[in-house]
């Protein structure tokens, strides 16, 4: 099922990001992931693509198995940074050949460490318009947004460039990881001004572990509210107190996000599927 069309459906969707198997988790945690995952009857479940490398080839298998096997509809990303359209094309036909409707479609971001040969595309809209040129609307596609703006642009820019990329036809937007909810409400002012009228799903990261939210934060534009700070510097250093701290501090930042009527919540679960498990628990009341 197209994932425009369950936004048209339901007035509240759930659903979580996993990502391929790395050199740290191998493909059977993925799989044991998706089967805790799909037990809690998500709308969709979606499959990074890309980071660390030389895992691209896995999303499109991975979002079959979800689809084939766990039985829950599935959104392969797939980034342009640095691809020939000949790659993309490859990929388009292997998702058709798999089934699979929907992609978050994403520029990706500029490797640290090397330099990256010259693509045909360069912005996560180039990808889109592609998409739709070479496919038509075989496939229901979502992009990214970011309430606190993409580092790389100025918030005014970014918010042009987000409206250039929901008019190349996106159906709906996951939000990066935020932690203070203002930043989501403000930004939705903005968008409603400006009629981006898609679906915003809430993109909700929660922090259980003090060394890598540093890392998010240094990666990302993203601000850290005091009373998240204060739990940081209390629990950081004891591994199930931060936990557990962190799964109540998404519980209570979504179940805030319902009151004030948002359409959907994406939960990135790290491939941690028992704190997903959690929140979910946690908010069953409030969907
Ligand atoms: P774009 O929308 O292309 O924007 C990138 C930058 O370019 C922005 O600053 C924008 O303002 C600017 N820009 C856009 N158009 C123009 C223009 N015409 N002229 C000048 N500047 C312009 N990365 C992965 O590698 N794999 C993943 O699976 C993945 N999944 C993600 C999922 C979500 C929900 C999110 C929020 C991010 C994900 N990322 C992933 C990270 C993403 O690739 C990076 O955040 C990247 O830096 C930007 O991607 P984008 O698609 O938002 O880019």
């Amino acid at each position: 099922m197209k994932i425009a069309d369950i936004y048209k459906s339901k007035s509240l969707t759930t659903s979580f990001e996993v990502f391929p198997p790395n050199e740290k988790v191998g493909l059977e945690e993925v799989y044991n992931c998706l089967d805790v995952l799909s037990l809690e009857k998500p709308d969709y479940i979606s499959v990074t693509y890309g980071a660390g490398g030389n895992t691209k080839g896995r999303t499109v298998e991975i979002a079959n198995r979800i689809k084939s096997q766990n039985g829950v509809e599935s959104v392969a990303h797939l980034t342009c940074i640095g691809a020939k359209k000949e790659e993309i094309d490859r990929v388009l036909e292997d998702l058709e050949r798999n089934n699979i409707e929907n992609i978050l479609a994403l520029r990706g971001d500029y490797p640290v460490d090397r330099e990256l040969e010259p693509g045909d595309f360069n912005y996560a809209k180039d990808l889109i318009n592609y998409i739709h040129e070479k496919k038509g609307d075989k496939f229901s596609i979502g992009a990214a947004y970011y309430v606190e703006g993409h580092r790389e642009t100025n918030d005014l820019l970014d918010l042009f460039h987000l409206k250039e990329k929901v008019d190349a036809g996106v159906d709906f937007l996951i939000s990066q990881i935020f932690l203070d909810n203002e930043f989501f409400y403000s930004f939705r002012d903005k968008l409603e001004k400006l009629q981006i009228n898609v679906p915003l799903v809430a993109g909700i990261m929660p922090v259980t572990n003090a060394k890598q939210i540093k890392r998010i934060i240094e990666l990302s534009k993203c601000s850290v509210p005091h009373k998240l700070d204060k739990l940081l510097e209390k629990y950081g250093d004891n591994l199930e107190s931060m936990k557990k701290a962190g799964i109540m501090y998404a519980s209570e930042q979504i179940i805030e996000l319902l009151a004030y009527g948002i359409k959907g919540i994406h939960i990135y679960t790290m491939n941690k599927p028992e704190i997903a498990k959690e929140i979910m628990k946690n908010i069953e009341f409030a969907r």
